[in-house]
């Protein structure tokens, strides 16, 4: 095949997305990520500052002063880059604090770190997990949880989101088969925002022998009621058997991911994950500045009781004002419109009215449930809320979507 006829594969096929209305276009932001922020659009226009809706800046520590201060530390005191990964020259005494804090954050054994979640989730299934053994997935787990499982040779079976009867059909068909059981899970999922059962799936854990590991990246620092998680949250702390997780939502926003477990499974992990053996190590700005965001999350819960207040009142609001809500109590909170064409021209004409919420639809959700996604942030001011409410309550009128 010559270069010319794959580039006018490549070609056709942006087209077709293009004409099913599904194409990106990317909001370009001139300013540090907050509750409000400038940005351009479409590219090249002069930049406006607007409410945000969309970031996964939850308890509003991306551009927290003090977080800055200590990433700044971290440059001044350990450098710019480690130049290698860990196991080789990249693990600073900080890497390790960082690795022991998270745990104890988390309420478990030990902790190591990576370059994001998707590496961490990327690195899980195949280090634990060979063809004698079983995992039991949510429908609706991360793409990258997907990914995970598919660089490993366990048998896999997909239960129906959220449903414990499947689950356990699936588990008592299928476990007496396995050498290890593993149920995998979001903990909050991410475009529906709804929490999985997990008291109800460590008890089915417990009577099938399964290991239970929950990817908790919308969650961790701000659900349950000191920010633990969605095992906080159902009080099972301790009957979770791993946690995956990440450093770029609410813990300051920057990047690195986590897996938290019992010590010998983190042991094994450093020995053989190969996200961790083959790519580099965190930078220590951002090692840094993450453990200053856990020293604030520990001294307080002002930032996720606000966040909780917010929520509360955007999904009554919103409720109220007639929109059709995906139902939960998180701080994720998806506009349904069902129509990806219908949720680009509305979030067009909301961010004409100053409000930055972006339509999802296929393929980052099913076919036929576009929808707007708003998320919550402690950086939010309730003005903010009454003025995206408006906004909201306006361009829903024009389209029809609420009487
Ligand atoms: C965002 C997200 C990830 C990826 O995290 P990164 O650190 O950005 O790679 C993984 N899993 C879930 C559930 C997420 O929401």
């Amino acid at each position: 095949m010559s270069h010319n006829s794959a580039v006018a594969v490549y070609k056709s096929v942006l087209e077709s997305i293009c004409s099913d209305g599904l194409y990106k276009d990317e909001r370009v932001i001139t300013s540090p990520q907050s509750g409000k922020v400038m940005v351009s659009f479409p590219q090249g226009n002069e930049p406006k500052e607007i409410i945000n809706l969309c970031a996964n800046n939850y308890l509003g520590l991306s551009s927290h002063p003090e977080v800055i201060k200590a990433a700044h530390q971290g440059l001044d005191n350990r450098g710019f880059g480690m130049s290698s990964v860990r196991f080789i020259c990249g693990t600073q005494d900080i890497h390790r604090t960082l690795e022991t804090k998270i745990a104890d954050f988390l309420g478990m054994e030990d902790a190591i770190l990576f370059g994001s979640c998707f590496d961490a989730n990327g690195a899980l299934f195949e280090t634990l997990l060979t063809a004698e053994d079983a995992i039991f997935s949510d429908k609706l787990v991360h793409a990258s949880i997907i990914d995970g499982i598919r660089l490993c040779k366990a048998q896999r079976h997909i239960y129906e989101h959220a449903d414990m009867n499947d689950l356990e059909e699936k588990l008592r068909t299928h476990a007496s088969n396995a050498r290890i059981k593993l149920i995998m899970t979001d903990g909050v999922f991410s475009m529906d925002g709804d929490m999985a059962p997990l008291n109800k799936i460590v008890e089915l854990a417990e009577k099938y022998d399964a290991l239970v590991a929950v990817d908790d990246s919308h969650a961790t620092g701000f659900i349950g009621r000191t920010g633990r998680g969605v095992h906080e949250h159902y009080n099972v702390m301790k009957k979770v058997d791993i946690i995956t997780t990440t450093c770029g939502k609410a813990l300051g926003g920057a990047t690195g991911g986590v897996i938290a477990s019992k010590k010998e499974i983190i042991e094994l992990l450093k020995q053989r994950a190969r996200p961790y053996l083959f790519s580099n190590a965190l930078m220590p700005a951002v090692v840094n500045a993450t453990l200053k965001v856990l020293e604030i999350l520990s001294a307080s819960t002002e930032r996720r009781d606000r966040l909780e207040k917010h929520t509360k009142c955007w999904r009554k609001s919103l409720t109220e004002a007639g929109f059709d809500l995906k139902a939960g109590n998180t701080p994720i909170v998806p506009v349904m419109l069902y129509d990806a064409k219908l949720a680009q021209e509305v979030s067009r004409d909301l961010y004409a009215e100053g409000v930055f919420a972006v339509g999802f639809f296929y393929p980052v959700v099913p076919k036929g449930e576009a929808r707007i996604r708003t998320q919550l942030s402690a950086a939010l001011e309730q003005s903010d809320l009454d003025q995206a409410l408006d906004a909201f309550v306006k361009i829903g009128r024009k389209h029809k979507v609420i009487k």
